[in-house]
């Protein structure tokens, strides 16, 4: 069983197995144009992604549904996920973004109003800054607690699954509280409401995710279907990208402030604490010429992989000197802190003016 609200998964292979996942890389040839995620294998799997590159080879209709649990900061891992509505949007999806004030509420005890200001300040400043155009059209953000038309397709979902069901998935107990319990309704509504009709109808849908978020997905395929007859929903497709390791070793963790690089530091605060990350480095220098590193096992090079490096070649090189030995962790870092203060002090500039937008974006609710 995967818990949405507390799992730390990480064994990919096993998740492909045992929950039915496909690889990503069978259907990486046929994607026009991937991103570094998809490239690289960060996006390792899918389920019914097919639609998704039939749509936009035919350019037709498809949405993307990506939400936010405003519950905390947003760190580097974080930036996969706008990185992919980036990908997306410039191939013309349509988006849908639900800021999940309802589970911040029912999972994090988070007030509404502070949840509201939160994804303002937090997330939505940082989404325009990393490049998502709030100002085209086909982009559409709200409040779970806001919208009329997901809390209604909710409550409809409810009549389709039992009490028994939802312990099978999530491991629900006697004492769950019962606005827990409905949230995963909730995040059903999300994603099929995209195709109801006064969204257009039925379409292929995405939800780019975390294998942890795997339940809803599940979940919500299982009701898409039984709703058929009713809606006619096409079952939503899937990607699943592995997690950003965190500095010390462990899952990059908002809660827990040692792991992350937060996407509001300061330049110089993000270049200092990359130079204390984990590396796959030897004990000693003689011993990394002599056997070269470990980047498998490196959270340096994670960061140069998912986010620093843009250019395959340039990494491909980081790569092989690391494990050849002829370049040593000291030097690693400095370039990779030298790429890392160039991102933030970019970054910062662009949150600066990207606030005042993202107060806007709610400004309807
Ligand atoms: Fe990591 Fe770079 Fe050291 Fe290799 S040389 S282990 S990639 S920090």
């Amino acid at each position: 069983m995967i818990d949405p609200w507390s799992s730390a998964v990480v064994d990919y292979e096993n998740l492909i197995e045992q929950f039915g996942i496909k690889p990503f890389a069978d259907l990486l040839p046929e994607v026009d144009d991937p991103p570094v995620l998809m490239k690289r294998g960060i996006i390792f799997g899918q389920r019914d992604f097919g639609r998704i590159v039939k749509a936009m080879h035919e350019k037709s209709e498809f949405a993307v549904v990506s939400g936010m649990m405003p519950s905390g900061k947003m760190h580097i891992g974080h930036k996969m996920i706008v990185d992919q509505l980036v990908w997306y949007q410039k191939h013309g999806a349509d988006i849908f973004i639900p800021i999940a004030d309802m589970e911040s509420f029912s999972a994090r005890d988070i007030e509404f109003k502070e949840s509201r200001e939160l994804a303002i300040v937090e997330y939505l400043t940082n989404y325009i800054a990393l490049g998502l155009d709030f100002k085209q059209k086909n982009i559409h953000c709200y409040l779970q607690s806001e919208n009329k038309t997901v809390q209604s397709l909710a409550y409809l979902t409810g009549k389709r699954v039992n009490l028994n069901e939802m312990k099978a998935i999530y491991g629900f107990s006697g004492s769950t509280n019962i606005s827990h319990l409905y949230v995963p309704l909730v995040q059903v509504a999300d994603i099929l409401h995209p195709q109801l009709e006064e969204f257009g109808g039925p379409k292929p849908t995405v939800v780019p995710v975390g294998p942890d978020q795997d339940p809803h997905i599940r979940l919500t395929r299982d009701i898409a279907d039984r709703l058929k007859s009713k809606f006619n929903f096409i079952a939503p497709s899937s990607t699943y990208h592995r997690f950003i390791t965190g500095l010390t070793g462990d899952k990059m963790s908002s809660s827990k402030p040692k792991t992350a690089i937060f996407l509001s530091d300061k330049p110089e605060v993000a270049e200092k604490k990359i130079k204390t990350a984990k590396t796959g480095g030897r004990e000693s220098l003689d011993e990394q010429k002599k056997l070269g590193g470990i980047p498998e096992d490196c959270v340096v090079y994670e960061m140069l992989l998912y986010h620093l490096v843009e250019s395959d070649k340039e990494l491909v090189e980081m790569y092989h000197d690391c494990k050849n030995g002829t370049m040593m962790c000291g030097e690693c870092k400095a370039k990779a802190s030298t790429m890392i203060r160039i991102f933030f002090k970019d970054l910062s500039k662009r949150r600066n003016v990207a606030e005042g937008e993202a107060r806007k974006i709610l400004s309807n609710y």
